[in-house]
């Protein structure tokens, strides 16, 4: 059990504004933010970071989505962070989502779901390295 996650803000969430909602709902959570940054992915890089679901139907379309627009990226730290961010943010299709949580509240679609959160503790360390090298991670 490691205590750091990666997330990123989508760029649906980014672009209808709820940027500040979802880090306060983050910070609140008790998750410390360790990193941030606000960028946007060029369809490249995007294709890169979700590389292990290029054979899956929705691949096209994520990568589209993800270079869409800009996005908020953020190495998070609690106890067990990986897990308890995956509560925070609930179930990949937001109509299957816990209340209360963040796809809940915010995505519209299981494609546009407002919210990545790292599924391992060595997805998240790989994550975190993609978007941030020693000296921005505090
Ligand atoms: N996704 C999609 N259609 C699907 C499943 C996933 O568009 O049927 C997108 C969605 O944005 C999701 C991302 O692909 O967040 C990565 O999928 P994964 O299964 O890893 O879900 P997550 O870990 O984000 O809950
Ligand atoms: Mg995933």
């Amino acid at each position: 059990m490691s205590n750091k996650t990666f997330t990123m803000i989508k760029p649906d969430a980014f672009g209808k504004g709820h940027t500040g909602s979802i880090l306060d709902l983050i910070v609140k959570a008790g998750f410390r933010i360790r990193a941030m940054k606000m960028t946007k992915l060029s369809t490249e890089k995007a294709g890169e970071f979700y590389a292990v679901h290029k054979q899956r139907p929705f691949y096209g379309e994520l990568v589209e989505f993800m270079s869409s627009g800009p996005i908020v990226a953020a190495v998070l730290e609690k106890n067990n962070a990986v897990a308890e961010f995956r509560q925070l943010i609930g179930a990949t299709d937001p109509a299957k989502a816990d209340p209360g949580t963040i796809r809940k509240l915010f995505a519209t679609s299981v494609g546009e779901n407002s919210i990545h959160g790292s599924d391992s503790d060595e997805n998240a360390d790989i994550e975190s390295k993609f978007f941030f090298s020693q000296l921005e991670t505090y």
